[in-house]
């Protein structure tokens, strides 16, 4: 039996990256760090197939003993610092996480577990404002928030862990994905939650930045598996994980609404305080690499995202016991 371990397992992707991994009949060991309050949400159906170790991305020795006790044969690194806004606000710890937190991941690997393959959650953040669209694998970083600038030193430590102690590293640059799971504070789930809320009379207006934004959006579930594939290669490499298309913020808006047989207008308002100007060069990845090396695209579209969400916002927001 294989053994993952996984950090960020209380996150969106560690939670469908755990289904998944289970599903395989792999062994799964799922990295937490301790709160005062339970954080286990997300895996709470996992209960019995995943294995919780105590451990932060800020504490070295818990890594070198969670990986020492566990001696797993696949580490995928998901934990992180992960909203782009609170990266101003907390560059400093962003940069704890995000940045070094991967340095001393990878220095417990090479000490402790030089043989396990090693997964890093990698953004399309790194390109920040790219010079060219769509972005491949061969695309400058030029970070343009501390996040961004935090993805991209993991980035290249990953690879140089790879290059110079011939580690197993594999580098995933993930675009914006969703699902149900993901936190209300992404415009994604905002729409899908606030339309799923006025349906149901809980909420009047949704307040909105540039409707004319685009993003390059999929579903987490297609990107864990990504995740995934990309461990089972021979050779270690970086891929672009996304879906190779855009859509706008209007779109999702027009799709949310419908889906539940309203009208958009009715309730939509673009508010100064969310507004962002057009991007000059559009985030949108190439998915090339990943579709004739690796045989993977996205299974579920755009539509079929937008309508799971508010179908499972709705569910959520009349069952209590969801
Ligand atoms: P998420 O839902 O925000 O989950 C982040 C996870 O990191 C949580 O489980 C969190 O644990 C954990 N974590 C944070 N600080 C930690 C620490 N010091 N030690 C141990 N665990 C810590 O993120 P996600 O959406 O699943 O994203 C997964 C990864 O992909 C992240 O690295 C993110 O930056 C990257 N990414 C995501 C997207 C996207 O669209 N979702 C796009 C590009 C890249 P707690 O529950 O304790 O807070």
């Amino acid at each position: 039996m294989k053994k993952a371990l996984i950090t960020g397992l209380t996150g969106q992707d560690g939670s469908y990256l755990a289904e998944l991994l289970v599903a395989k009949g792999y062994q799964v060991y799922g990295l937490v760090r301790r709160t005062s309050t339970s954080n286990l949400e997300r895996i709470s159906h996992l209960a019995g197939n995943v294995e919780i170790v105590s451990g932060d991305l800020l504490d070295q020795s818990s890594l070198m003993d969670v990986i020492s006790d566990t001696q797993p044969d696949e580490i995928y690194n998901l934990a992180s610092q992960s909203y782009v806004p609170l990266s101003w606000t907390q560059p400093a710890l962003t940069a704890e996480y995000t940045a070094l937190g991967v340095s001393r991941l990878l220095e417990s690997i090479r000490r402790c577990q030089p043989d396990a393959r090693f997964y890093q959650a990698s953004s399309s953040e790194v390109f920040g404002q790219p010079d060219e669209s769509p972005q491949t694998e061969r695309t400058a970083f030029r970070p343009r928030n501390p996040y961004g600038v935090a993805k991209a030193y993991a980035h290249w430590m990953s690879v140089n862990y790879r290059q110079h102690y011939n580690l197993y590293t594999c580098c995933g640059i993930t675009y914006t994905h969703e699902s149900p799971r993901r936190g209300t504070e992404f415009v994604f789930r905002k729409i899908t939650n606030t339309a799923a809320k006025i349906k149901l009379g809980l909420a009047k207006e949704l307040k909105l930045g540039n409707l004319e934004a685009r993003r390059d959006w999929c579903f987490a579930k297609d990107a864990v598996t990504a995740m995934w594939l990309m461990l089972q290669q021979d050779t270690p490499d970086d891929y672009i994980i996304a879906s190779g298309e855009t859509h706008s913020v209007k779109e999702l808006v027009e799709c949310a609404f419908s889906s539940i047989g309203l009208n958009w207008q009715d309730y939509v308002s673009v508010d100064p305080e969310f507004y962002r100007p057009d991007e000059p060069v559009q985030l949108v990845g190439s998915i090339d690499k990943m579709k004739t090396q690796l045989g993977w695209e996205p299974e579920y579209s755009f539509a079929q995202l937008v309508e799971s969400m508010v179908d499972y916002d709705l569910k959520k927001l009349t069952d209590s016991s969801m």
